[in-house]
């Protein structure tokens, strides 16, 4: 049984935000961590290793800078690495980025009981499309917003958080869930973690090592095979100072006056 776990590498967007003249983020200029959602789809798969000696592996699809991301995150236990990298992976959008990933998974290998996690949102794209899309393109079903598991003889229970309640559903493996912070609390690395995760494997898939997956053409991988490109990217108008009210009355006065109410 395998846990794959789909990480994203994002700028710290608690620090300075560093932006470029055209108004997309400069993230060449902005320090790195892991997206806080996948923490928790990490963690979630370090539990299940600990309670069914799952393998559980570490994906990731960014600059070779990211392996020091998977090499923290086996450090926290993961068993082993897979970075896609590759030029003609450069300026993919949600739906070309969830391409190379399920071909990414594909090359891992899926078995019956197989679970690959994402976190449910990354906190720079902030789309929450690519897990689900991963989902879609690997024929898999899929919970989002996923707050609890419980491994089952035949297959998961597993709760989701809605606006208003929660939802426990069951689903069939191989699957794929999308993770939120309420799921758990991720462990730290720990010393001798540290001192074993440069010896664990880690992959690198490049384009020629994905190519033959049917998911992998030209045209849907990178910026040419991204049908979406961001068009303008701008900050809203601040609002104006508010206006402080002594009564309610005097409140209802001021929206009756704009004809509010
Ligand atoms: C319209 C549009 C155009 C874009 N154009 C460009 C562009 O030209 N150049 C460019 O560099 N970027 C571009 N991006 C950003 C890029 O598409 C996203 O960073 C990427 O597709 C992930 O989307 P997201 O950040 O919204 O992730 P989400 O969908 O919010 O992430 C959900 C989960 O998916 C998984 N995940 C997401 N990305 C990765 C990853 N790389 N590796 C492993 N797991 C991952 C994680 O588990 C994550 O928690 C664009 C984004 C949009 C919306």
């Amino acid at each position: 049984m395998k846990a794959i776990v789909c990480v994203k590498q994002v700028p710290d967007t608690q620090g300075k935000v560093a932006v470029k003249p055209d108004g997309t983020m400069d993230r060449a200029a902005m320090a790195t961590i892991t997206n806080p959602d996948d923490l928790n789809a990490v963690e979630a798969a370090l539990q299940l290793k600990e309670e069914t000696g799952c393998e559980v592996i570490v994906v990731t699809m960014g600059p070779p800078p990211a392996e020091g991301m998977l090499r923290e995150l086996m450090a926290r236990g993961a068993d082993r690495g897979v970075l896609v990298s590759g030029r003609e992976f450069g300026g993919s959008d949600t739906f070309a980025t969830s391409q190379i990933l399920a071909a990414a998974v594909n090359k891992i290998g899926v078995g019956p009981e197989d679970i690959v996690f994402c976190g449910r949102q990354a906190i720079d794209g902030d789309t929450a499309q690519v897990g689900p899309q991963i989902a879609e393109k690997l024929h898999m079903p899929q919970v989002t917003y996923v707050t609890e598991i419980q491994k089952k003889a035949d297959g998961l229970v597993v709760k989701r958080m809605l606006e208003d309640g929660y939802m426990e559903m069951k689903v069939q493996t191989p699957c794929l869930l999308t993770c939120i912070k309420e799921l758990n609390q991720p462990r730290y690395m720990s010393v001798p973690g540290i001192f074993e995760c440069y010896a664990k494997p880690l992959d690198i898939f490049d384009y020629n090592a994905l190519k033959d997956d049917p998911l992998i053409e030209t045209d849907t991988i990178g910026l040419k095979g991204s049908p979406t490109n961001v068009y303008k990217s701008f900050a809203p108008p601040v609002k104006g100072a508010g206006m402080m009210v002594e009564s309610v009355s005097q409140l209802v006065g001021i929206l009756n006056d704009k004809h509010l109410i």
